[in-house]
């Protein structure tokens, strides 16, 4: 188990103080996380010492550049598990990668009458490049419907899976609920009626083990952003024949074999969709954050984060007027989605900043989950490698202020 203390000197950004006097108190790691020390250096070790474009150069900057790139594409191939490096295809972000999955496969595999299965409890990048797709090709989209306690009524998949069901694209884990969803079981019912899987790995990869052979997903996406790397570059893994049989998503170069005045063939994978000039300093930040989150121990990151948020959960319970989502003990991920009396998470939002305490206020780009759960918005407190217990009694405190401030009985 690492030591938070260190863990935080790793952080520079943790010694801000956000107004004079005021420490920052970062509470907003599902958003996007902060970067330790090692992630910038090695973005500016590669702009001060090695920049040059990839793939095309043959002097010695372009080949450094060319191999740092390509090693992170090996680090996070190991990260995940992936069978080969040509299964991990770099995006800008997860968003990114939906959309590539639902361009280029969707767009030659769906048709009138296909169902895709999605959750009540997804993201808007879960769901916006599917209903594009399916308005397109007169697809129907479904939705598993969720529990009171924010999981998954997984009970009754088979009323939403059936031999027209294509995809079935879900999260591991809900950005507002916090439930941990039980992929490989999803997985395998998704399989069971000849549909293929996609799971959403945003806020899977930052806090836990991923092995995307055990789970035998079809596609994964996730963003290096919320992973102690920087923003700009995403993930998505696809097993080899798919990604294979798939048409490109952008056009241009880098993705090309050979071009004539007629038409193009393809480069291999992964570059086939990578088109253009790639993310090389986000590449090589995201390899450095993937090197970050194994010197500290996968397992070691989700067991802290189980504490500390299992501690939130029971000291924000006894805020008066609070309402907790999603459930409860180890289904739930590193944070805490609450409302307060009628307050709107904006205002507690507000209050907590000017005690330097940063959350999330809002729908967290989830607005069918919030329809379903008949609230506009909530307020998300979330955890990462470098929060304290001293943190979470600060959130607390801060909220028994909010209730004073706007006159809770
Ligand atoms: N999926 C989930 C569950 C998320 O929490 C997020 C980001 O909040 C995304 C997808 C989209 O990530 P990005 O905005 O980096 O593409």
């Amino acid at each position: 188990m690492f030591n938070v203390e260190d863990v935080r000197r790793d952080f520079p950004i943790l010694d801000t103080e956000v107004y004079p006097g005021v420490p920052l108190v970062y509470l907003d790691s599902a958003a996007s996380s902060q970067k330790p020390t090692s992630v910038i250096a090695a973005m500016d070790d590669y702009y001060i010492h090695y920049h040059a474009n990839i793939h095309r150069g043959v002097h010695r900057l372009s080949e450094l550049a060319t191999s740092a790139y390509e090693l992170a594409r090996q680090k996070v191939a190991r990260f995940i598990n992936a069978p080969t490096t040509e299964e991990v295809v770099f995006v800008g972000n997860a968003t990114e990668a939906f959309n590539l999955v639902a361009y280029s496969w969707g767009r030659t595999n769906i048709g009138p009458g296909d169902e895709i299965l999605l959750t009540e409890m997804e993201h808007h990048a879960n769901i916006v490049p599917w209903q594009i797709l399916a308005r397109e090709k007169g697809a129907t989209i479904r939705y598993l419907p969720i529990r009171d306690d924010g999981t998954l009524l997984v009970e009754r998949l088979d009323e939403f899976l059936n031999k027209r069901t294509r995809l079935f694209s879900f999260t591991g884990v809900s950005n507002v609920l916090g439930t941990i969803n039980p992929v490989t079981e999803l997985v395998e019912a998704a399989h069971a009626v000849g549909a293929l899987a996609m799971v959403d790995a945003a806020q899977t990869a930052p806090h836990m083990s991923i092995d995307v052979q055990a789970l035998n997903c079809d596609f994964l996406a996730f963003s290096s952003h919320k992973m102690c790397g920087p923003t700009g570059i995403g993930v998505l893994y696809g097993k080899r024949e798919l990604l294979e049989a798939m048409p490109p998503f952008l056009g241009g170069g880098d993705m090309i074999r050979r071009v004539t005045l007629e038409g193009f063939t393809t480069n291999d994978l992964p570059w086939k969709f990578e088109a253009g000039t790639p993310r090389i300093a986000e590449a090589i930040g995201l390899g450095a954050a993937v090197d970050y989150l194994n010197h500290l121990g996968i397992d070691a990151v989700h067991a802290h984060e189980q504490t500390i948020t299992q501690y939130a959960l029971e000291s924000l319970s006894e805020v008066p007027g609070l309402s907790l989502l999603g459930p409860p003990g180890s289904l739930h991920g590193g944070l805490a989605s609450f409302t307060l009396g009628g307050v709107h998470p904006h205002d507690i939002a507000e209050v907590l900043d000017k005690k330097g305490i940063a959350i999330r206020a809002g729908h967290h780009c989830a607005m069918p989950l919030h329809q379903k759960l008949g609230i506009p918005a909530s307020a998300r407190a979330s955890f990462y490698v470098h929060t304290t217990f001293e943190e979470v009694d600060q959130l607390t405190a801060a909220l028994h202020h909010t209730r004073s401030v706007f006159r809770l009985n």
